[in-house]
């Protein structure tokens, strides 16, 4: 089977090869039928005694006749049969190019030309055009736990599922590993008609698909762009759209249907903006740490400062961690920005009093990172920052996944005499179990129950269980989110806990926390290299 599409012109070759022969048979039958008229009644004359026999040259010259229409004719079939055989290979070849080799649909190239022409058909019947983009949940998954074998299995079976539910004449494409764009016509003003097609699309796809005795699961998301007669809207641009209703279909849950909206669109703008602009932000080291006091609710001494990161951006402004974090994530450049930000913030608490402690917060992402307590050592010695004022702070979410890997990583950052601890309490699903298998050394308190603990019984009661949690396990507890003289006031009824909030202080840039500190004479000089290195080096060998 050819794997290339076979070009036009040897194809016309033979076709122009095949009347040559077929006019040399036909030109062969003429001379034949000259020489035979008048050889023949010769023949026949000698045969009957009446006359002489034909001229031996034209017995020669007929004979000749005979083996010209022989081959002419044999060489025609011949030739016609090699052409058939080509215009099949030729098919097969501009199927393989058009269509996708697993599903049989349309591909990905030959997608936008289909709905092209849906387009010019549904534009002269006056109808609508509905583009469905389809995207398997989760279907790495599938692959990484079963096989390759599986994940064929699963995305033949969508498609014929997909295909069977489609009505006549709506077409569909797989334009990527897991991606499917469907095209179907609806009357003008009936975009239910189109939904409904797309709901049954989720739910025939949801149907469990039976793999070597394995019950594999999947479900769909699903976008819908529209377009009705006479909008400028080309195939691409609505298979644009349908993709950008896709990603908000999976972003809202997966399992859904979203129609492509235009604030989806400049959404996505904006997000690509944050994303290049993180970027750039990170070469030009536009992330700063900001700090807010920690201190003692008792005495009110300041016990310490967390770090929390905010981005100088020259085009937004100064943008809250709420917004780049989860960014930063997804692109990757969480790594890279947090340790930007902890050496600033290493370099900055090293001229505080060493009494004050730094808390950093980290993302889930370095805590899978094999390297992260490495990593964090060494910039703990280049800052020449001793690891006992160090805190690292972890949310809940990132003890979802692998557990023994997250105890592996708390417990060498303590054995560097790094304190960590669990922030956001109550915020997340950590079980009482879960807490206890991991040695955290502190609690925080999820800023949302203090903030609310004067109008809401649930938190005061959520407050209450998790400070006799912590007392049960002998863990000290920081209660964040206190805003107000009342708030406080609470939280003091209830245990001796270290406090942060508004009351206390907003977060600061460090020139503005340094100011205070000189103020509240809590400013040092810088520790002697040698004492830091006497503490941390005979570490580094014990975890190496
Ligand atoms: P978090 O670690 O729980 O930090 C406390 C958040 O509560 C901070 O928000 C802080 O400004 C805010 N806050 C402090 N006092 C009060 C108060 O009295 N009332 C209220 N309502 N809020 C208060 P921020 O700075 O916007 O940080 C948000 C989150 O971003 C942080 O929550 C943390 O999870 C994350 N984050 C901050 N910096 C970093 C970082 O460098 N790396 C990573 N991975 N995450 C960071
Ligand atoms: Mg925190
Ligand atoms: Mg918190």
């Amino acid at each position: 089977m050819p794997g290339k599409p076979a070009k036009g012109a040897p194809h016309l070759d033979r076709a122009g090869k095949d009347l040559v022969a077929l006019g040399i048979a036909f030109a062969a039958v003429i001379m034949f039928v000259g020489t035979g008229s008048s050889v023949l009644p010769a023949i026949v004359r000698a045969f009957n005694g009446t006359g002489l026999g034909p001229d031996k040259l034209l017995i020669n010259a007929l004979l000749l006749n005979i083996a010209l229409v022989i081959f002419g004719w044999r060489r025609y079939r011949e030739l016609t049969g090699e052409v058939a055989e080509r215009r099949r290979a030729e098919e097969q070849a501009r199927l393989l190019a058009e269509t996708d080799a697993l599903t049989g649909c349309l591909n990905r190239r030959t997608a936008a030309p289909a709905i092209a022409s849906l387009i010019e058909r549904a534009e002269a019947h006056g109808e609508a055009i509905a583009v469905i983009m389809l995207d398997l949940d989760k279907f790495k998954q599938v692959n990484d736990s079963n096989s390759h074998a599986a994940g064929d299995a699963l995305l033949t079976a969508a498609a014929e599922r997909i295909a069977r539910t489609l009505p006549p004449g709506a077409l569909l494409a797989r334009i990527g590993g897991d991606e499917f764009a469907c095209a179907l016509s609806f009357p003008i003003g009936q975009p239910g008609e189109a939904e409904a097609v797309a709901d049954a699309l989720i739910a025939a796809v949801a149907q469990p698909v039976g793999f070597n005795g394995l019950e594999i699961e999947t479900t769909i998301s699903a976008g819908v762009a529209r377009r009705d007669p006479g909008d400028q809207l080309s195939a691409e641009t609505l298979l644009h759209r349908a993709d950008i209703a896709m990603y908000h279909a999976k972003k809202d849950g997966r399992n859904r249907l979203r129609w492509f909206d235009p604030a989806m669109e400049s959404e996505l703008r904006f997000r690509s903006e944050l994303e290049s602009g993180i970027r750039r932000g990170l070469l030009n080291r536009e992330f700063v740490p900001f700090y807010q006091k920690q201190v003692d609710i008792e005495t009110g001494e300041i016990s310490g400062y967390e770090m929390l990161a905010r981005w100088k951006s020259p085009t937004l402004g100064m943008v809250s961690p709420e917004i780049f974090v989860p960014v930063a994530e997804e692109i990757g450049v969480i790594g890279e920005l947090s340790e930007q930000l902890i050496r600033q913030a290493l370099n900055d608490a090293r001229g505080w009093n060493p009494r004050l402690t730094l808390a950093v917060n980290i993302s889930p992402m370095q805590l899978r990172d094999p390297w992260f307590a490495q990593k964090l050592l060494k910039m703990l010695v280049e800052a020449n920052f001793p690891p006992s004022r160090l805190e690292i702070e972890v949310t809940e979410s990132c003890l979802h996944g692998n557990i023994g890997l997250v105890r592996s990583l708390i417990t060498s950052l303590q054995n560097q005499g790094v304190t960590v601890s669990l922030d956001d309490f109550g915020t997340g699903y950590s079980s009482l179990s879960q807490l206890r298998s991991l040695p955290f050394d502190r609690i925080k308190i999820d800023r949302s129950f203090v903030a609310s603990i004067n109008e809401s019984p649930e938190s005061v009661t959520i407050i209450q269980s998790i400070i006799s949690l912590g007392q049960g396990l002998g863990l000290p507890i920081v209660a964040e989110g206190i805003e107000n003289e009342e708030v406080l006031a609470r939280v003091r009824e209830m245990g001796s806990l270290t406090g942060q909030g508004y009351l206390y202080g907003f977060p600061e840039s460090a020139e503005a926390t340094e100011a205070e500190l000189a103020q509240m004479n809590l400013l040092l000089d810088i520790p002697l290299p040698q004492q830091i290195e006497a503490e941390v080096v005979p570490q580094v060998a014990r975890s190496a």
